[in-house]
């Protein structure tokens, strides 16, 4: 049965379409009930919270006296939105601080991940909205164990209009970057400063060291306000293990969730959130600079069940 269910999922696209084609059975019966189950589970809810949505799911209709599809919809949207919980603070947090210097300085943000998950694209997207804002952002390309990575974000600079710094030097210590991006962000009165890291996960105390040391040595100049961790939302489980890894070396504030416009997985939102107790912020929907967008729970729910 999880063969037919994912030959429907993959057809129709959406979770969505998927549960709703089981709820619009009327009546649900034993068999319609396990496959809403297995349609949260491919659209990777994960295992702990369908469960959890399952149990409620069943106890609230029992309660209503009911199985009426109409009535099991409208639950579970309640229960999927109270999953995604829209109580959590999405807030990117750049508001203005005053050092102990007395001096203004500009909000640091530390965006780390996997190489591939969309780090630098996430890092220029970011940029783009809160230039927006109004913001003076300065980006520092502190992934410099590959040389495109830094030419990569410097093309996002130049597209959204704020300056790079980087090292010319392939290898250079990027916690010295990191550095110098942050003074330069001060001395040009710029209040944002979005650092991109390289994300090798093959070496793991490798990795934790240098995100440490980055994190460190940033705060010399500035506390990092914010340490965003960008996940592909195409990956599942992969990216679970990767969030794991991530979260010990370094406190996470915030998931950045990417390719949410390639998957019908959107589910992993709720297990991220739920394994990790950090908020998604937000959501990469495509490959331009106008595509990331804030989360919002409520139409993120409604998504999942169109
Ligand atoms: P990094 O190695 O983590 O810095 O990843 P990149 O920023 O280089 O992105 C890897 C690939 O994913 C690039 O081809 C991006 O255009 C693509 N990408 C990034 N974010 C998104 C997204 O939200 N949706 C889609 N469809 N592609 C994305």
């Amino acid at each position: 049965r999880m063969q037919r269910l994912r030959a429907r999922l993959a057809r129709s696209g959406t979770i969505g379409q998927t549960l709703l084609s089981i709820l619009s059975r009327g009546d649900l019966a034993e068999n319609d009930w396990e496959e809403i189950e297995e349609t949260l589970l491919l659209a990777d809810v994960g295992v702990g919270p369908t469960t959890e949505l399952m149990d409620k799911l069943r106890t609230e209709t029992k309660v209503l006296g009911t199985s009426d599809a109409e009535q099991v919809r409208a639950v579970l949207r309640r229960e999927l939105l109270e999953l995604v919980d829209p109580t959590m603070d999405r807030v990117l947090h750049v508001e203005p601080a005053i050092g102990d210097d007395g001096q203004p300085h500009p909000a640091t943000v530390l965006v780390v991940g996997v190489n591939g998950t969309g780090k630098t694209t996430t890092v220029g997207k970011l940029a783009r909205l809160l230039v927006a804002e109004d913001h003076d952002v300065v980006l520092g390309a502190a992934d410099t164990f590959r040389a495109a990575a830094a030419d990569q974000l410097s093309t996002w600079g130049a597209r959204v209009g704020v300056p790079v710094v980087r090292s010319e030097r392939e290898g250079a210590d990027p916690a010295a970057v990191a550095f110098d991006a942050v003074k330069e962000g001060r001395g040009a009165g710029a209040d944002v400063v979005l650092v991109d890291t390289a994300g090798r996960l093959q070496n793991k105390a490798g990795l934790m060291d240098e995100l440490g040391k980055i994190k460190r040595v940033m705060s010399r100049q500035a506390p990092v306000r914010e340490v965003l961790l960008v996940l592909d939302a195409t990956t599942g489980q992969n990216g679970m293990r990767q969030a794991e890894v991530f979260s010990q070396a370094v406190d996470i504030t915030g998931i950045v969730l990417t390719k949410l416009d390639g998957t019908a997985k959107g589910g992993i939102v709720v297990a991220v959130q739920r394994e990790l107790g950090v908020p998604v912020k937000f959501v990469g929907l495509g490959e331009g600079p106008d595509d990331l967008a804030p989360f919002e729970p409520e139409e993120f729910v409604d998504a999942l069940l169109s």
